[in-house]
C-alpha cells in the first residue's frame, strides 16, 4: 500500500513546511529505505523521477517500506533558487548533519536527518545538474558500506566525496548515496529514465524488489575534486562534460567583463570532467567543476 501524506517539523523555524510525502509498505518485510530528491529544489529530473518511481511501484512485489520526499527543500523548488535555500543562501548539501540550534537551512538538516536519514537501513538522494551545470550521469558515495550500493545504482560512473563533505549521503549510518542525473534547469525524460531504472536496481541489490540487481556498466573513479576559480568575472570553459582531462590540461579561462584572460584554469589531474558551471557568470573563488 503506497499512502500520500504531509511531512511537517516542529522546530519553530521549519513549521510552515508542508512536505508532499509518499509511504510504501510492502507485501514482505524488509529494510527501510528513505528516497529524497530536491534537495537542490532547481534538478527537475531527479524530483521527477522519485514522484515517478513511488508512483509506478507495485508494493505486492516490495519487501520492506519505503519513505520517499520528491522535493526536500520546498524553499529552493518554489522561489527557483539554484544550489543554495534563499532564506540564508546556505546550500543544505553542504550543511548536514546540521544544527537544530542554527539558522534555517541548519534546521532544516536536521530535520532531514533526524526525520528520515536517521531511522533508514539506507538512503537514496537522487541529485542533477542545478539550474546552470551540466553533468554526466553518476554515483556519489562517502562511506565504505555504501560503494556497492552506488556500483549497483548503475549510472556511468562512480566517485566517492572527500569526507566529511556535509551532504545527505555522508549522515546517514547505513549505505547512503547520491546518484546525479540531468541538469541545466531542464526537465529531460531520459535522465528521468535513468534515475528510476537506477532506483529499481539499487532496490534489487538491497533485497527490495525481486531478481537481484542486474548488471551495468560502471567506471570506478577515484575521490570527486572541486575546481575553483581564483578571479572572479566571466568562465568560459574549454572542455566538454563528460570528457577525459589530463593533469595541466586547460579546462577553461575566465576574462575579465573586458574580455580579457584573467586567469586560465588548469586541471589539478587526470580524470573525468562529471559536471560543470554552464553559466559565464563566476564570483571569486567560485565554483567551476568537479572531476575524478
Ligand atoms: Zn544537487
Amino acid at each position: 500500500m503506497i499512502t500520500r501524506k504531509t511531512l511537517t517539523f516542529d522546530h519553530p523555524l521549519l513549521r510552515d513546511l508542508e512536505h508532499p510525502c509518499f509511504e510504501a509498505r510492502g507485501a514482505h518485510d524488509g529494510p527501510r529505505l528513505t528516497l529524497m530528491a530536491g534537495v537542490h529544489g532547481c534538478e527537475y529530473s531527479s524530483i521527477a523521477a522519485a514522484t515517478r518511481f513511488m508512483r509506478e511501484l507495485d508494493t505486492a512485489e516490495l519487501s520492506g517500506t519505503i519513505v520517499a520526499l520528491p522535493i526536500a527543500s520546498l524553499e529552493s523548488f518554489r522561489r527557483r533558487s539554484p544550489f543554495v535555500v534563499p532564506i540564508d543562501g546556505k546550500n543544505l548539501n553542504r550543511s548536514f548533519p546540521g544544527d537544530p540550534d542554527g539558522g534555517y537551512t541548519d534546521a532544516l538538516a536536521a530535520a532531514i536527518l533526524q526525520t528520515l536519514i536517521a531511522p533508514a537501513d539506507a538512503v537514496i538522494d537522487l541529485h542533477g545538474g542545478d539550474m546552470v551545470e551540466s553533468l554526466e550521469p553518476f554515483a556519489i558515495y562517502e562511506s565504505d558500506e555504501s560503494e556497492a550500493l552506488a556500483q549497483a545504482f548503475g549510472l556511468p560512473y562512480v566517485t566517492r566525496a572527500k569526507a566529511p563533505s556535509g551532504m545527505t549521503c555522508s549522515a546517514a549510518g547505513g549505505p547512503a548515496i547520491i546518484a546525479e542525473a540531468g541538469g541545466i534547469g531542464q526537465l529531460e525524460e531520459a535522465a528521468v529514465e535513468l534515475l528510476v531504472d537506477g532506483t529499481r536496481n539499487a532496490l534489487r541489490h538491497l533485497g527490495m524488489l525481486p531478481g537481484g540487481a542486474e548488471p551495468r556498466s560502471v567506471t570506478t573513479l577515484g575521490e570527486h575534486r572541486f575546481v575553483n576559480g581564483v578571479r572572479g568575472g566571466w568562465w568560459e570553459t574549454a572542455v566538454a562534460t563528460g570528457a577525459s582531462v589530463r593533469e595541466g590540461e586547460s579546462l577553461g579561462v575566465i576574462k575579465d567583463l573586458f574580455g580579457d584572460v584573467v586567469e586560465t584554469v588548469a586541471s589539478p589531474q587526470d580524470g573525468v570532467v562529471l559536471w560543470q558551471t554552464t553559466s559565464p557568470a563566476v564570483g571569486e573563488n567560485g565554483l567551476l567543476l568537479g572531476l575524478a
